[in-house]
């Protein structure tokens, strides 16, 4: 069994959040290779997720995977994990407490794939990741680089442009410019092209 194996099934027998842990069907760990360059950062499985273990299949999924198609980026390229690995009832926002508790299975994800480009999706991947006082509507679209060479590219969740139409030109024009970072930094088809 590998690293990424072994923490699916620590994470499976994770009982740190009683509400969640009595409320979910089964944790969803996170969807991906190993080997994946950038890594997706969500809020939290949903109704379809939960049911599926699966993240980023329901609507909010389709929608991503439209618009990585749109894009050019394969979707090997990418591995997508979530700040809480569990449904919120309800598909409330997650607590504090909860991000806190889920926080080190995160950082062990990232600890082991070692992402080039994280990307934050929505303000809670935005929140754990870079810093609390952001806000997405005024960084996303933008690299912040760190001093090690990690870059962070937050984006508009896909589930914005669900619930407000006025965010899917946001949504696809996100997507559009990752995959540009991505050919500048080597990590796609024709470098330096764009
Ligand atoms: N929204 C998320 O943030 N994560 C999922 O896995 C699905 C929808």
């Amino acid at each position: 069994m590998n690293l990424l194996e072994e923490l699916r099934e620590e994470v499976a027998r994770c009982e740190k959040c009683p509400e969640l842990v009595e409320n979910r069907t089964q944790t969803v760990f996170g969807d991906g290779s190993m080997e994946a360059e950038v890594m997706f950062i969500g809020e939290a499985p949903g109704r379809d997720e939960d049911a599926q273990g699966i993240p980023f299949i329901g609507a909010a999924g389709k929608l991503m995977n439209a618009a990585l198609a749109e894009s050019g980026i394969p979707r090997e390229k990418i591995f997508i994990a979530n700040t809480l690995k569990c449904r919120p009832p309800d598909n409330r926002d997650p607590l504090p407490e909860e991000m806190e508790n889920c926080a080190a299975f995160l950082a062990a994800q990232i600890a082991i794939i070692k992402p080039r480009i994280i990307v934050p999706l929505g303000r809670f991947g935005l929140e754990r990741m870079v810093r609390k006082d952001l806000k997405i509507s005024d960084v996303h679209g933008k690299p912040i680089r760190r001093k090690d060479g990690l870059i962070f590219f937050p984006m508009f969740h896909p589930a914005a442009a669900l619930h407000q139409p006025r965010y899917r030109e946001h949504v696809r024009q996100d997507f559009i410019k990752l995959a540009k970072l991505l050919k500048r930094e080597g990590l796609l088809g024709d470098g330096g092209t764009s």
